[in-house]
């Protein structure tokens, strides 16, 4: 051992583990002014994750709505360290490919709805949908139409952190001291059918947020107006479910004024709702681009993708293509041989163990079982569709006021053994696809008692 290493070695025995990340690590989303230190999640088996103190929790968070298959399935270790030998890496640049990702497209179009058939690999969900803008900005240059470059977004939508993604994030929370683009990005309220005004029916709110595109779209111009991103259940924005018939109708405005669709599948995809993907067969849409991520690979390694449609790649590409149309857009690691083993591997696990079934059926369940929750009057909303769930804190108009309830219901949670996702006032729930229904009673038992407690609390506080 070298002097240097010698030295970084003693370091780390004479730190804890979270001395030393607070010192190094820059986490996403976090406080800079915080000294608070990180949990140490060390290791996991099944649905369970354990810190380094020895404590056991269940992650009702699947790790960040990626790790589906839970953890520590030797199936998918295997996989991955077979074709780390095979082949651990090589160039997707121009015309040179490794088989993984070749046979992952090719099992991957015999799933995805319509003729969405073309896959730009990236390495997260960030890099997919920054991929995909990428595509419709090229698509529409070479089609003479480089005026047909501004997108449309949702307030509370979340599409990632680089920078053009980024700039797509629709939570307050979420736009800080960063720069983002301003020019091309415009927002239309959510349909988040609590939010909507009282006394109005769920029907006229539909009405009033399709009639929004439609607005957005007229006032921008057609000939400006170059795509539409909408997840089909907002996750981190509150695990929002758009009212009946909303995604059918804004893609049908989209095709009146010929306006891609980009369905931001990167949670919804690969089994949280039941199936491949949400956009056909939960919301009966076939859109023009889908962008995958987390759980295409079940959180084992780092992969994401653009899927374009045929139909678009037919306008552009052979015969079609512009001279000297170079596609320069793409990763060192775009189809990573082992990230792509990975998904195989889970996409053949899938299937033979009927994960989407599964899921369809402890989904309702788990709905069903948090809907207790609301009769707690801290409880504003419990929503959600199948494994996608989330819980609302409400005690007051003030904002700070329903977080900082959230956040003991939250602490309450991890005392009990219980890691929920606490964003703002909601505490989100997005458990490994194959968690069963005594899982399922566990999360909500251990839930109930927060709540409790948490009230209990408050109301000491009042006397
Ligand atoms: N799109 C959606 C809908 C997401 O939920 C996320 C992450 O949570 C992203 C994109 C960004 O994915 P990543 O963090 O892998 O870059």
């Amino acid at each position: 051992m070298n002097l240097k290493a010698k030295r970084i070695h003693c370091a780390a025995k004479e730190a804890t583990l979270a001395e030393i990340d607070k010192k190094h690590i820059i986490h996403p989303w976090s406080d800079l002014g915080s000294d608070a230190r990180s949990m140490i999640i060390e290791s996991g088996k099944g649905i369970h994750v354990f810190d380094n103190e020895g404590n056991q929790y269940i992650d009702s968070i699947s790790g960040m709505w990626c790790v589906n298959l839970g953890y520590a399935n030797e199936e998918m270790a295997e996989a991955i360290a077979d074709q780390c030998i095979r082949l651990v890496y090589y160039t997707p640049f121009g015309a040179m490919a490794s088989p993984p990702s070749i046979e992952l497209a090719h099992q991957l179009s015999q799933l995805t709805p319509g003729d969405l058939n073309h896959f730009q690999f990236t390495t997260s969900g960030s890099t997919a949908v920054e991929s995909a803008i990428r595509f419709v900005h090229y698509y529409f240059n070479c089609l003479d139409q480089p005026e047909k470059k501004h997108i449309i977004y949702r307030e509370n939508a979340y599409h990632g952190s680089t920078y053009l993604s980024a700039s797509l994030n629709g939570k307050k929370c979420d736009r800080s001291y960063f720069h983002y683009i301003t020019d091309i990005v415009h927002a239309i309220p959510d349909p988040n059918p609590y939010k909507r005004e009282p006394g109005m029916s769920v029907e006229d709110f539909c009405d009033l947020r399709v009639r929004e595109l439609e607005e957005k779209i007229l006032a921008l111009g057609p000939d400006k107006a170059a795509c539409f991103i909408a997840e089909p259940v907002m996750g981190s924005g509150g695990v929002i479910v758009p009212p009946p018939g909303y995604h059918k109708r804004t893609l049908d405005i989209c095709r009146k004024y010929d306006v891609l669709y980009i369905s931001d599948e990167v949670v919804t995809a690969f089994g949280r709702l039941g199936h491949h993907f949400a956009s056909e067969d939960v919301f009966d849409i076939v859109p023009d681009i889908i962008t995958v991520a987390k759980g295409i690979s079940s959180g084992y390694q780092p992969l994401g993708a653009a899927i374009i449609s045929e139909k678009l790649m037919n306008r552009i590409s052979g015969a079609s293509a512009r001279q000297n149309s170079y596609y320069t857009n793409g990763f060192t690691y775009s189809g990573h041989p082992v990230a792509c083993a990975a998904a195989l591997k889970y996409l053949e696990i899938m299937d033979r163990d009927n994960i989407n079934e599964h899921v369809r059926e402890v989904g309702p369940y788990f709905m069903q079982r948090l809907a207790e929750l609301k009769s707690f009057p801290i409880v504003g909303d419990v929503r959600g569709l199948c494994l996608m769930a989330c819980v609302e804190c409400v005690v007051s108009d003030d904002e700070d006021e329903n977080i900082a309830v959230a956040q003991r219901v939250d602490e309450f949670c991890q005392e009990k053994g219980l890691i929920v996702r606490p964003y703002e006032n909601l505490c989100i729930l997005s458990p490994p696809l194959i968690i069963d229904k005594s899982g399922i009673d566990q999360i909500v038992d251990i839930l109930r008692d927060s709540i409790i407690a948490t009230m209990d609390e408050i109301n000491k506080e009042a006397r």
